[in-house]
């Protein structure tokens, strides 16, 4: 079972917060969006497999506390089974606030388009 990266307790994978010391272990509120948090006055990127590669293009590197993306440059990346979800997964994460800025827009879109209908 993980720990709690703040007060090493237990936690469920699934955990949104911590429940001891309520520290945020999730992005966005998403179970499967692990949202990774520095410990310490170190920031996430100095250890980051993306920095040390250069491939990462966040604006908050290389000062990130707060990451969805990072992944520990001295863990082996996990052997993915197959390469259309994971790939997926990285995109949606990537580009999450730009879906749901979409997401708004279309719905103010319908909503216009519904109002006009009704004159
Ligand atoms: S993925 Fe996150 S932690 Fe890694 S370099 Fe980019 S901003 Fe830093
Ligand atoms: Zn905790």
């Amino acid at each position: 079972m993980p720990t709690c990266p703040r007060c090493n307790q237990p936690v469920d994978p699934q955990a949104i917060a911590c429940p001891f010391c309520r520290t945020t272990l999730k992005a966005h509120g998403h179970p499967g969006i692990t949202l990774h948090q520095a410990i310490g006055s170190e920031y996430l990127c100095d250890s980051c497999t993306y920095h040390a590669d250069d491939t990462c293009n966040y604006p908050q590197r290389p000062y990130a506390r707060e990451c969805t993306l990072y992944h520990d440059d001295r863990q082996p990346f996990q052997p993915v089974r197959s390469a259309r979800p994971a790939s997926f997964s990285l995109w949606f994460q990537r580009y999450l606030p730009q879906i749901m800025i979409l997401g708004l827009l279309g719905v103010s879109f319908l909503i216009v388009l519904y109002q006009q209908q009704q004159r």
